[in-house]
């Protein structure tokens, strides 16, 4: 692409009434749903690998990284297949934990908190890490999930190119749904390499997300939480 059509193309991505070079660093958050497009999913996961290889050998090349180097020519294909299979697989709903629910039959009815999940996810305006640890809250309805499905939840959603707050709100909802629950709580707490290794580079903040829905949504159930994470 040559610079006349590159800079067209920038001017015409406007966001409202900014365009890229305004919004800068700041992160945009546009709906719960990740952006895709209708035909996401025509081709498979081996075609993708194949094509983000030969695009990602393009921008290596286009840097004047010399591909024919030992350790540098299987990097694209490392790219790929890492994108596809591990950090971007939470994109495809075939790779969407099975939840099995069980009855309630403890009778527990207070509330259930999954703390410190570890998780890595990567900030979509900059493919660079977020890493933090989400907290998961749920008061049952009647049904109960097994303990690893509120991670590997996390993790599911965390596989995505992400803004934190959606992350926070994708997480809730699946939970809504598969609990048929309001009483949902999820807090995230995670650092962001893009503020952190370029840009500002403040290496010590941290943000924090945070949804309360139903009976979670009280200063004493938010208090009651707080307290379980904090201990
Ligand atoms: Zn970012």
């Amino acid at each position: 692409m040559n610079t006349e059509t590159l800079n067209a193309k920038k001017n015409s991505t406007k966001l409202n009434e900014f365009t890229i070079d305004d919004i800068g660093d700041d992160h945009l958050y546009t709906g719960i749903e990740t952006p895709m497009k209708k035909d996401a999913f025509k081709i498979t996961d081996s075609e993708k690998k194949e094509r983000i290889a030969i695009l990602f050998e393009e921008i290596m090349d286009v840097m004047g990284l010399d591909l024919t180097d030992d350790s540098l020519k299987g990097t694209p294909q490392r790219v790929a297949k890492m994108y596809i299979d591990e950090i971007f697989s939470g994109l495809n709903p075939a790779n969407k934990p099975k939840v099995a629910l069980f009855d309630n039959k403890y009778k527990y009815n207070q509330m259930l908190v999954e703390k410190n999940i570890t998780f890595y996810s990567n900030c979509e305006h900059h493919f660079v890490p977020i890493i933090g640890k989400a907290h998961v809250a749920y008061i049952s309805s009647g049904k109960v999930i097994g303990l690893s499905k509120l991670n590997r939840i996390v993790q599911y959603y965390a596989k995505r190119p992400q803004v934190q707050e959606r992350l926070t709100n994708q997480i809730a909802n699946d939970l809504k749904g598969i609990l048929e629950t309001e009483n949902i709580a999820v807090i995230i707490d995670a650092k962001h390499l893009c503020v952190s290794s370029r840009g500002i580079k403040d290496d010590t903040s941290a943000t924090v997300t945070a949804f309360y829905g139903g009976e979670f949504n009280t200063p004493e159930k938010i208090r009651e939480l707080q307290n379980y994470i904090n201990n």
